[in-house]
């Protein structure tokens, strides 16, 4: 990307309303841009991290035998009067409109629902199950407080994966083998240090359902977190009788805020018993199927990222979801000819600041304001010894690699 030729531009100023850290970087640094309070549009940096964040989830929820696929955001209203959802006193977060041919629809808040219905024409049999199928898909929930930017809003991004089982014995196999994903998932996104598996309200199928928290002063939550055993109690469920069941002891739980980022639940026979999604078994026998749903907010993921990992000059992007990963600044005019050469090796890793309107100073503040993990500069300085200067986001750190080792990393 060559920003000379980018219609983003970083700015100083943020709106008035917006107070959350991470907020604030993503709209100066241009990765989003504010609609309204609790909608956001993403530009071309945002849809990139974005998108690096999806692609680390799915390439995990295929390894676990996910199917992808992707279903419409308009719902009819009658699946779910089915369950008993469409009243606004059982969902209050809904956004309904009317069709103009007649009758109303909902935008989804969720698809458990709709894809409960379309699996019916699918399974019949033991042989179809089990069955795991998920989507990257635009949620939208009229959220009361929409405060802390892109980590709760009206419009979102979910992953959202439902498993069809059998029994509550083979839900059980694939629900514990999805907990230990999703916590390489947040490691891979680079917050597995800090992201705690947390035992939260359960539901009529089972007592407990699993979030997944990231300690963050911004979140909503509160945790009770046992550093130890790597585990936390969510505060709705936290008393003498929840501890006791898990073995934990007050005085070791450090109390915390944390947002949750993921979170993964025990439907059993909730929405196929409302929607009639049954299966023959080896008897022949008719049996209703068993049901999970695994959330994730990419969204939100990446403003919990944003708003853990940056720091007082801006971004701080671990490696793998950075919209790129070398901010390249040429100096003079040797500088910029050598940064020609080194951006057409390979433009999709790199941000070359070519913008002649821009001072040196003020391109290094862009690059630690976006945050690229490395900042590349060559100038006649460096170039006396065929060497460029790399220095590191998150270390400081500086260091000179000649031109060949450069060249090297970018391929
Ligand atoms: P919360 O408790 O934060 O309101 P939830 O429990 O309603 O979320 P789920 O319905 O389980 O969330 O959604 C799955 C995931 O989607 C959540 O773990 C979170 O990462 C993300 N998510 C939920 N609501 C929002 C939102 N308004 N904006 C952005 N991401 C969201
Ligand atoms: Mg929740």
């Amino acid at each position: 990307m060559k920003l000379s030729q980018s219609f983003t531009k970083t700015t100083k100023t943020t709106p008035a309303d917006e107070v959350s850290r991470s907020a604030k970087f993503l709209l100066r640094a241009g990765y989003i841009y504010k609609e309204m309070a609790g909608v956001y549009d993403y530009l071309p940096l945002g849809m990139r991290t974005l998108d690096k964040i999806i692609q680390i989830i799915r390439e995990e929820m295929n390894s676990i035998g996910g199917e992808e696929l992707r279903m419409t955001s308009l719902q009819p209203k009658a699946v779910w009067e089915a369950s008993g959802r469409w009243d606004d006193d059982v969902m209050d977060v809904w956004f309904k409109t009317k069709l103009n041919a007649g009758g109303e629809l909902g935008l989804a808040p969720t698809h458990e629902e709709p894809l409960t219905r379309l699996m019916k024409s699918y399974i019949s049999s033991y042989k179809d199950l089990p069955r795991y199928v998920y989507q990257f898909q635009t949620k939208f929930r009229n959220e009361l407080r929409a405060k802390s930017g892109i980590m709760r809003t009206r419009e979102f991004m979910m992953k959202d994966l439902y498993s069809f089982s059998t029994d509550r014995e083979q839900h059980l196999d694939f629900y514990e083998r999805c907990a230990q994903t999703y916590l390489k998932i947040f490691d891979r996104l680079g917050i597995g240090d800090s992201t705690f598996r947390t035992f939260a309200s359960g539901g009529s199928f089972s007592k407990f359902s699993d979030e997944f928290q990231t300690l963050c002063d911004a979140g909503e939550d509160i945790i009770y977190l046992d550093r130890e055993k790597k585990i936390a109690v969510n505060e709705e469920v936290y008393n003498d009788e929840t501890l006791k069941q898990l073995g934990l002891e007050a005085d070791k739980l450090e109390k915390c805020k944390a947002a949750e980022v993921g979170n993964i639940f025990t439907l059993g026979y909730k929405y196929t018993d409302a929607l009639d999604l049954c299966y023959n078994d080896e008897d022949g026998k008719r049996q209703k199927v068993f049901m999970g749903s695994y959330g994730i907010g990419p969204s939100r993921v990446m403003g919990v990222i944003a708003e853990k990992l940056s720091d007082d000059k801006g971004l701080v992007w671990p490696e793998e979801i950075a919209p790129y990963k070398y901010y390249l600044v040429g100096i003079g005019e040797t500088g910029e000819q050598k940064a020609a050469e080194l951006y057409a090796k390979s433009p999709e890793n790199i941000i070359w600041d070519d913008r002649k309107t821009a001072r040196t100073g003020e391109k290094f503040a862009d690059a630690d304001l976006m945050g690229i993990p490395y900042r590349v500069v060559v100038s006649e300085k460096t170039l006396a010894d065929d060497k460029v200067e790399i220095k590191n986001r998150r270390t400081g750190e500086t260091k000179l690699l000649t031109l060949n080792e450069f060249i090297s990393k970018l391929s």
